[in-house]
């Protein structure tokens, strides 16, 4: 059977993977502790699912427009004013079947065979495949980690440019390690594209989970005259605990946003019409439970963050989204992170992400998306292991 060329430049999601071998352990009746899930673990919010139901009784579920309802773009139109600062247009907004398909059908608007896509690490593991789908080349660029997190290494992203750089893939906060990247971090990538003429992609799917008192900047508006190269992917998912509707959008220049509503318009058609629905309630009310479990993780993270210090992990502070992104090299062997979670899941019912999976091989990713006791039940068998190897 001959495929096409293009789907043997990928594998499938790393993540999925392995959270699916988890499902499945679960599934048959074994106890174990699920720390790879990257979906928050609550209800959507009340107000969510009454407009959900509310549009479903009417009986009027019918395609929408391909970027989107009106009603929902402008709601995110307004979203961005409040959150984003400077004036946005519903026409620089096109919604999307997720987060994740913003990002794709993004890529394929501004990507093509043998271009570049710098990609700062760590980085979420699908921006590799996304980008390699399209026919470009994901260039990883290490970052130099202490005890606040992963910070972007502005000569070596320098360094990695050539003539074929087209993108600068930016996350903060970031998925896996939770760092928030500073203002001044956020202008000096910003004053690099400008410099190299190169688009920012920024991913903010966790800006509205941080701790303490971190603030998640975005790229926009923060550096004059940038605004032409500022695109910028968020979702419901993550803040609103609404993975399932699959609601995400793109908003950036009007024609970058008229382009990915026609990929869009060829691939999936209209985005989901109960997703979309539910969504505008959602960002039109500010539901409170977002509050709720914003302070829940935060919590959460500070049990994690606290045993895993005990155990001897250096981790650099999550100070959003709702991952921790431990250092374990010296307990690996020579089959990397990979093996360590293989032998983890096997050997100890505990389900962990490998770091190779976003270009790090030296470290794990555990998400607090779950509540306190499984917290602490995956310490402890965290702890036994590590004992069992030191
Ligand atoms: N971007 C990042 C960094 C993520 O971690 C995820 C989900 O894990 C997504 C995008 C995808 O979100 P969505 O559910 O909207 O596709």
């Amino acid at each position: 059977m001959q495929l096409a060329q293009r789907t043997h430049r990928i594998s499938p999601s790393l993540t999925l993977a392995l959270d699916a071998r988890a499902k499945q352990l679960i599934a048959k009746g074994e106890d174990v502790v699920n720390m790879a899930v990257g979906e928050p673990d609550f209800p959507a919010p009340a107000c969510v699912i009454e407009a959900t139901l509310e549009l479903a009784r009417t009986g009027r579920v019918r395609y929408t427009p391909g970027a989107g309802t009106p009603g929902l773009r402008s709601a995110i139109a307004e979203h961005l004013v409040q959150t984003r600062g400077g004036a946005w247009e519903p026409a620089q907004v096109t919604v999307c079947h997720s987060t994740k398909h913003a990002l794709s059908a993004t890529l394929m608007c501004l990507v093509q065979e043998g271009d570049e896509v710098l990609l700062p690490l760590p980085a979420w593991t699908s921006y590799f495949d996304q980008v390699r789908l399209t026919g470009a080349k994901p260039v990883a660029v290490a970052s130099p980690v202490d005890a606040q997190g992963f910070h972007p290494d502005l000569e070596a992203l320098e360094a990695a440019i050539t003539p074929r750089t087209r993108v600068i893939m930016i996350n903060s906060p970031n998925n896996p390690s939770g760092t928030v990247w500073s203002r001044e971090e956020m202008i000096q990538i910003v004053e690099l594209a400008v410099k190299h003429d190169l688009w920012v992609l920024s991913d903010e799917i966790y800006r509205a989970l941080v701790f303490d008192d971190a603030v998640a900047h975005s790229p926009a508006g923060l550096v004059p005259g940038a605004a032409e190269r500022i695109l910028i992917v968020d979702g419901a998912s993550k803040c609103f605990a609404m993975t399932g509707y699959r609601m995400g959008f793109f908003a950036g220049p009007v024609e970058v946003a008229a382009c990915v509503a026609k990929v869009n318009s060829q691939t999936n058609g209209a985005p989901n019409t109960l997703g979309q629905f539910a969504y505008e309630r959602a960002l039109r009310e500010t539901p409170p439970e977002l509050e709720i479990m914003r302070r829940t993780y935060a919590e959460r993270r500070d049990v994690l963050v606290a045993g895993l210090e005990q155990l001897g992990l250096k981790t650099p502070a999550p100070r959003g989204a709702f991952y921790a992104f431990p250092q374990l090299e010296r307990y690996m062997d020579e089959r990397g992170s990979l093996g360590l979670c293989a032998d983890l899941l096997e050997e100890q019912r505990l389900a962990l992400i490998p770091g190779i999976a976003f270009g790090i091989d030296t470290h794990v990713r555990l998400s607090f998306a779950t509540d306190l006791d499984s917290i602490r039940e995956a310490l402890k068998r965290l702890g036994e292991f590590l004992a069992k190897r030191s």
